[in-house]
Order: C-alpha cells, then sequence, then structure tokens
C-alpha cells in the first residue's frame, strides 16, 4: 500500500508531498464537490484506518531521498484527522526532517476538540475549508456528520488560532448557484473577518464533482468576489 504521493505540483503548494491517511472515501463530510466521489463512510470517529508505522515506514525512504518538497501535505481521500495517530506522524516528521514545512488541509470538523489541535499546532500551515457563509447552505454543500455545524467549524479554526503559531489560508469553493449569492458574499466576508486567516483562496469545481449537476463559477465571477473581501486580507483567485 502506498500512502505518499508525489510531490506533485500543486497550484498553491507548490512542490507538495501528500500524505493520505484514509484508505477509501471516509470522511467527516460528504461534499457535493468532492473529487474523490461521494462519502461511503460518513463518520466522525477517529481510529488509525491505516497503520501508522507504515506511514512512517514509507516516509523515512522516500525522505531518504530528499524529494525537495516545499511542503509534506496531509490531504488525500477523506478528513485527515480522523486519523487517531495523525499527531504521532506529524512529531515524527518535525522531529527528524525539520526542514520540511508541513501542511493538513482540513474540513475543520474535529477541530473543536482540543486533542485534534495540540496534535496540529507544530505544523507550518492549516488550509481549512469554508462552504458556506451560513448554516443552511453549510449542510447542503458539505452534508456533514449528524451534529456538525457552521458554528463548529469556524469555532474550532478560531480555537486552534488561540495555540497555533503557523500560517492559515482559508479556502472557499464556489459552485455555481449555490453559495454565490449577494447574500452569501455577505456573511462570507463575516466570518472571513471573524477568522482573518494569513491568506484567503477562493476557488470553482475543476474536476468531475462527487454528485453531477453542479457546476464551477467563471474566472469573471471568482474576481468579483475576490474584490468585495477586506482589503486587509490576501485573496488569491483559482479559477
Ligand atoms: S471534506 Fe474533503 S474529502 Fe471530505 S467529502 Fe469534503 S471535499 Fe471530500
Amino acid at each position: 500500500m502506498n500512502y505518499i504521493k508525489g510531490p506533485v505540483i500543486s497550484r498553491r503548494l507548490g512542490r507538495s508531498l501528500g500524505i493520505d491517511l484514509l484508505p477509501a472515501n471516509i470522511c467527516s463530510e460528504d461534499c457535493l464537490y468532492c473529487e474523490c466521489g461521494p462519502t461511503t463512510t460518513l463518520t466522525g470517529e477517529r481510529k488509525e484506518y491505516v497503520p501508522a508505522a507504515e506511514v512512517i515506514k514509507e516516509l523515512e525512504q522516500i525522505l531518504a531521498r530528499d524529494p525537495q518538497a516545499d511542503f509534506i501535505t496531509f490531504s488525500g481521500h477523506g478528513e485527515p484527522t480522523l486519523h487517531s495517530k495523525i499527531g504521532e506522524i506529524i512529531a515524527y516528521l518535525k522531529n527528524n526532517y525539520p526542514h520540511y514545512r508541513v501542511a493538513v488541509l482540513t474540513n475543520s470538523t474535529l477541530l473543536t476538540e482540543n486533542k485534534v489541535q495540540q496534535e496540529l499546532k507544530n505544523i507550518d500551515l492549516l488550509v481549512p475549508s469554508l462552504d458556506a457563509g451560513c448554516e443552511k447552505t453549510f449542510q447542503k454543500i458539505c452534508q456533514p456528520v449528524k451534529g456538525i455545524t457552521l458554528d463548529n467549524i469556524v469555532g474550532g479554526i478560531k480555537g486552534f488560532q488561540e495555540i497555533f503559531q503557523g500560517k492559515i489560508w482559508l479556502e472557499i469553493l464556489f459552485i455555481k448557484g449555490l453559495n454565490d449569492s449577494k447574500e452569501e458574499i455577505i456573511e462570507f466576508k463575516k466570518l472571513v473577518s471573524k477568522i482573518a486567516p494569513d491568506r484567503v483562496d477562493l476557488n470553482t469545481i475543476n474536476r468531475g464533482p462527487a454528485y453531477s449537476g453542479y457546476k464551477p463559477v467563471s474566472e469573471k465571477k471568482l474576481t468579483e468576489i475576490a474584490a468585495k473581501f477586506p482589503e486587509e486580507i490576501e485573496v488569491e483567485i483559482f479559477p
């Protein structure tokens, strides 16, 4: 089993060595736009979905060849913080390869948990998703595990900021007709001001979405939305 991919050229992260800690479509959300297809196991349960020792062994072999990665990135087929030993793997990287920057792409559903915050606190970059400005849209687009709300997502990111010294690049994905209305953008602006991330990345569907019928917004629309965010926040667009 290969748990490590790349380095691949990522539009946002440069040369990124990806770590996938979930074997199939296991996630705490079932996002309409997911590039990995529909979630087959919707869960908030943390466990060792793949053996951490094997992931570390594979990392050791790859990093011995000095792959010149800009980031080692936890991403892949599902929510990486569902893996109960992500903290151990991060600690291994930070103790043995401190010159590599570590990034985690997350839907933030578990970020309210103090244990998860502690496990991630030594990474260099957190890339949390924020796909809606209001609760109704959040439930529609992200279809999270029961009990998770947009307030949990924002609260989790805010809570993590209290102990985190690294950077936060908030990612917002727009779907035509679902979260790109004038009203929704006003709500996004409020949430972005509240979170105050180091950067906001605006993107849209650019590979096949998990569920058919959902369309990307145009580059022009992304540019218009970007212009509406507070000037003091760096905004990048990825059409
Ligand atoms: S959180 Fe990420 S991996 Fe999970 S369903 Fe949504 S897009 Fe896919």
